[in-house]
């Protein structure tokens, strides 16, 4: 009786969501920003940006990623080379095409080249939209690096109060700190529902409920990730013979969300993933005590997950995908990669020597974000789940 009390509650806020993430959450932004008139909307690229520095400004962080796979790229293909991954070319079309005409501020950071370059065709098209860059530290060693990025951080504040037209101050930073700590402390509770119970919450569902969170304001995610997470931790659903899974490579491009379903229905758990990881950025909460912008600059630092976008020679990246897939119980993994992003190709040679090395089969797949025909990919995950159970 409570399992058929929880579904309606779940399955009536997923499908709520599903047809904005599937359409344009930039068009139900348009409308959000239409019944708040006078709030300023800043497009974050992917993956982090310290979106507690908007927020203090009274200002709306939303995510720009990319067009999805019903956006026709007419305009965009000209300004780029044909080897260059889709976000970068969907994202310049959104702007090209005036969809992205709500925003007041973009930010970009030094993730990849695409994206650099990306950052200064903005500057030159788009001269009334503020064009912001993060230059993210490379050296993670240097005892520079925090105070670095600090200061990276303050000049970005300086122009949201340029283009808020008032101080940030610290007590407004640190009350955003807390807001956004709660928020990615519940999606961290998702997700370790998801991974523990995998039966009792899909993966499109997660990706769904942290979806809604890049463009919705976090305290109104925040009261819809309790309700889901309850509704979630009521269901009681029967396991089924399925392999577990690590998917790894969808940090930044996204992919559609069909092939997501894809994988689940071609036999997979996915135990865990690093889709929205800017979203999901820290794996602890940012410090709310002393200086919040060092803080944040130290909490990238020392409590961020890893990325193929952050270079960090303390930790190989491929022994965090290994201590993920024993962590987690999953069996093998799925490295999901957006087509032509070089980040994640150059993490798939480490990761591929890494889960050679300690035994754990891997499936490697490419995405693009305009993907109608998921038949391929489907016939080869089913034949990997299926040498994997039969064997
Ligand atoms: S998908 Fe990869 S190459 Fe493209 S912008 Fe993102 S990180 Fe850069």
């Amino acid at each position: 009786m409570a399992n058929e009390k929880a579904h309606p509650a779940i399955e009536a806020l997923i499908s709520k969501y599903r047809e904005v993430v599937e359409g344009s959450p930039l068009e139900y932004t348009a409308d959000w920003k239409a019944k708040h008139p006078g709030v300023k909307l800043v497009g974050c690229y992917p993956l982090y940006t310290p979106v507690e520095i908007i927020h203090a400004g009274g200002m709306l962080p939303v995510a720009v990623i990319g067009g999805g796979n019903r956006l026709e790229i007419a305009h965009a293909d000209s300004r780029f080379q044909s080897f260059v991954c889709s976000i970068v070319k969907s994202t310049l079309e959104l702007g090209l095409t005036g969809q992205l005409k709500i925003l007041d501020g973009i930010v970009f950071h030094s993730i990849c080249d695409p994206a650099r370059n990306l950052a200064s065709v903005f500057t030159r098209n788009f001269p009334d939209l503020m064009v912001e860059y993060i230059h993210f530290p490379q050296n993670l060693t240097s005892r520079h690096a925090v105070s670095y990025l600090a200061a990276e951080y303050r000049r970005v504040k300086a122009s949201y109060e340029k283009l808020v037209g008032r101080p940030i101050d610290n007590e407004a930073l640190c009350q955003s700190i807390r807001v956004y700590n709660e928020q990615r402390g519940l999606l961290r509770d998702l997700y370790r529902l998801r991974s523990q119970s995998p039966q009792n919450l899909s993966t499109v569902e997660t990706y769904i409920l942290t979806r809604i969170g890049t463009f919705l304001p976090p305290e109104e995610h925040i009261a819809i990730l309790k309700e889901a997470i309850a509704a979630a931790s009521r269901r009681d659903e029967r396991l089924k013979d399925r392999i577990k899974v690590v998917l790894e490579g969808s940090f930044c491009e996204q992919p559609p969300l069909e092939l997501i379903e894809g994988l689940e229905a071609a036999g997979c758990y996915i135990l865990d993933d690093d889709f929205l990881l800017g979203w999901r950025w820290f794996s602890q909460d940012v410090a709310v005590e002393g200086d919040p912008i060092q803080n944040l600059a130290r909490a990238y630092l020392d409590r961020s997950v890893y990325s193929g976008v952050k270079h960090d020679t303390r930790e190989p990246k491929a022994k965090h995908l290994v201590d993920k897939v024993r962590e987690t119980g999953a069996s093998a993994v799925v490295i999901l990669a957006a087509k032509f992003c070089e980040p994640a190709l150059f993490d798939y040679a480490l990761y591929r020597r890494a889960l050679e090395a300690e035994g754990i089969p891997h499936l490697y797949l490419e995405f693009e974000e305009k993907m109608w025909i998921f038949d391929k990919a489907r016939t080869e995950v089913e034949t990997f789940v299926e040498s994997m159970l039969f064997d």
